[in-house]
């Protein structure tokens, strides 16, 4: 049994919709996948009836962004209850958090004299939750930026930019419980990767140990980012914390990092299910 436990689809920021995903893991011959977007549950319904159909197991999964002393924390839940009440709420509320704090990128930008609309950001990005990438896509599709990086400035919308707008992150703490309350196995995901998403160094073990005792039950040691020395150091954390190891490729779709370099076992994924909920 094979199962790449951490990938994405157009419900957050992938590429392919959460079918041709599935179709995508039955060609590279894996049993099953988890299906983990960013901050939401949507994709989860469409997997899961593909993945029916197809013969793949589908864990249903979700990544929820987190932020410790600046830097960004990624929490995976594993077998999360997309139905348990809150949790859509508490999901919507997150959207509606970013929808606001685009829109009013927007206003600082325009006012710096950047002619884009709310219009042109929202198609960026075709339906998916509106972050601040489709900001930076949105300024250079309209050609006010040549690159994505220009965008990324601290002239423009970088971290602490003149027309970025922070955004307000609940700590890991918070997310773990969110992610508990759904009934899902919360995993901290790449948690030795020092460039991802915000962050400048991994994940400190004193953070690690304490979601441990919050009901962590585990760390997502493969992640084709992780070095082979990065790996063993978190297999040790965890073995010491009691903490399982899973694998997953945080695959987004044709020519990011391929589908099905990661896996986790069966036996863990059964362990996932019990510690659920
Ligand atoms: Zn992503
Ligand atoms: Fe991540
Ligand atoms: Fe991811």
């Amino acid at each position: 049994m094979t199962t790449d436990l951490h990938c994405h689809t157009t419900a957050s920021d992938g590429t392919l919709s959460p079918t041709q995903l599935v179709e995508a893991a039955q060609h590279k011959g894996l049993d099953g996948i988890g299906v983990t977007d960013h901050d939401t549950v949507e994709g989860l319904r469409e997997a899961t009836a593909a993945g029916a159909s197809m013969g793949i197991a589908i864990v249903p999964g979700i990544e929820l962004s987190t932020k410790h002393e600046g830097r960004s924390v990624h929490i995976l839940g594993f077998f999360v209850d997309a139905n348990v009440a809150g949790l859509r709420e508490a999901l919507d509320g997150l959207r509606l958090e970013r929808l606001d704090r685009a829109r009013r990128m927007v206003g600082r930008l325009n006012e710096l004299g950047y002619t884009i609309t709310m219009d042109d950001v929202t198609a960026q990005a075709r339906g998916a939750i509106i972050a601040r990438p489709h900001v930076a896509r949105a300024l250079v599709a309209k050609g006010l930026v040549e690159t994505l990086v220009d965008a990324f400035s601290p002239a423009l919308i970088g971290d602490g930019g003149r027309a970025e707008v922070p955004r307000t992150v609940m700590s890991p703490a918070e997310g773990l419980d969110l992610i508990r309350r759904a009934g899902a196995a919360p995993v901290l995901a790449h948690p030795g990767v020092a460039h991802h998403a915000g962050a400048t160094d991994p994940v400190p073990e004193a953070l690690i140990a304490d979601l441990a005792g919050r009901g962590l039950v585990g760390l997502e040691v493969d992640h084709p980012e992780h070095s082979e020395e990065i790996r063993e150091r978190l297999r040790s954390i965890g073995e010491r914390l009691g903490l399982l190891s899973t694998g997953g490729s945080d695959y987004h779709g044709p020519g990011g990092r391929p589908l099905g370099t990661c896996t986790t076992g069966a036996d863990v994924i059964d362990e996932l299910r019990r510690r659920a909920g």
